[in-house]
């Protein structure tokens, strides 16, 4: 009785902390002393995407710094309101590889499962900023037909629950799910795409870890994290809990102007993952996605910083990098001696 009252509680915990996550500018620029001349803009661009981070995140940040890389990649800026040739709401061709309500098919064995439209945090540059959730329909009856149509297809082994962030669903409820996706006897593998263990590491509950420990599916955890700092010590023991269940643990980042383009800041990073457990898997190119211009980088620029990389880091730590591209079989990966992407086409190649 006694655990279960102690998984009820770890339950509690981390809703109490998504519930109490901070959602208005003004709180955030007042917790880190910074000026409320920042205030307008955060305010305007946040009436399209709404602000979201946790505090113990916020908590992570420099005070005073409005460049803080942290920062950068939650605060609303004027930048997000203007329009760039090139940059889209779908910039990674999702609409396309619908195949039904919330499952997403683009490459061969594996299908993405969009579980929620919710986050714990609301990162600006997320290419799925646009993205039409559809939350006013019954994500349960949506969840039903993507779970026959993957039943139906022999040739997927490896599901992808996504979002939205999955681990937003609570314990009872991933349980519930990953109990129907175990009995498609044709799956052999369960990854989850999130940011959870990094940004509000309380959601690793001992049940979380249980259910992922006991599955018939192989369980990968992909996490997102940008920058070192990230990695706090609750975040590091979270991962660590996830690693003793026998999680296989990656991590996926995508590159960004002001948070980790250079090579000091992207090798921290790789190292930071590595004391914690988990191997550096893709670094991300920026997807086009309207409103995030102000992050881009070019392909030339990223290439470069990768090549200088790959000559500090041993080669399990140099993550791959890629970009996404509409109706290609594959994410692209990105050639050390791409030209600038001012040379690259706009539209993708297909
Ligand atoms: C990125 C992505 C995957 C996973 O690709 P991997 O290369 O296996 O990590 C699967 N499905 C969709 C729709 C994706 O966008
Ligand atoms: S956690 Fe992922 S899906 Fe959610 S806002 Fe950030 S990048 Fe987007």
């Amino acid at each position: 009785m006694l655990a279960r009252t102690e998984s009820g509680c770890q339950d509690a915990l981390w809703k109490r902390e998504l519930a109490a996550a901070i959602t208005r500018p003004e709180e955030l620029l007042d917790e880190l002393g910074l000026d409320r001349c920042l205030l307008p803009a955060a305010r305007a661009a946040a009436k399209r995407f709404n602000l979201l981070v946790p505090r113990d995140f916020a908590a992570l940040m420099e005070p005073g710094d409005p460049d803080d890389p942290l920062l950068r990649q939650v605060l609303p800026l004027a930048a997000e309101l203007c329009d760039h040739p090139g940059f889209s709401n779908d910039p990674v061709g999702d609409g396309d590889a619908l195949q039904t309500p919330g499952l997403l098919r683009k490459y061969r064995g594996r299908a993405l499962l969009v579980v929620t439209g919710a986050c714990a945090i609301h990162c600006r540059y997320c290419f799925r900023r646009h993205f039409a959730y559809d939350e006013g329909s019954a994500m349960h009856d949506r969840a039903e037909g993507a779970l026959e149509r993957l039943a139906r297809d022999r040739s997927v082994s490896e599901v992808i629950l996504s979002g939205g962030d999955p681990l937003t669903l609570d314990d009872a409820a991933l349980a519930a799910l990953v109990g129907k996706l175990t009995a498609i006897g044709h799956l052999r593998r369960l990854r989850l795409h999130t940011r959870l263990p990094i940004v509000l590491p309380s959601r690793v509950t001992d049940e979380l870890c249980r259910l992922l420990a006991t599955s018939r599916l192989k369980p990968i955890v992909v996490v997102q994290a940008n920058h070192a700092r990230e990695l706090s010590p609750a975040s590091r023991h979270a991962l660590a809990r996830l690693r003793a269940a026998d999680v296989v643990l990656l991590c996926q980042s995508v590159l960004l102007k002001g948070v980790n383009d250079s090579a000091d800041r992207l090798a921290d990073l790789s190292e930071a993952l590595f004391e914690s457990g988990v191997l550096p898997y893709y670094l991300h190119l920026l997807d086009r996605v309207s409103g995030a211009a102000h992050f881009d980088l070019g392909m030339g620029v990223a290439s470069r910083l990768v090549a200088l990389l790959r000559s500090r880091l041993p080669g399990y730590l140099v993550p791959r990098l890629v970009r996404e591209v509409a109706g290609r079989p594959c994410k692209d990966p990105v050639e050390q001696n791409a030209g600038d992407r001012s040379a690259a086409p706009e539209t993708p190649l297909v």
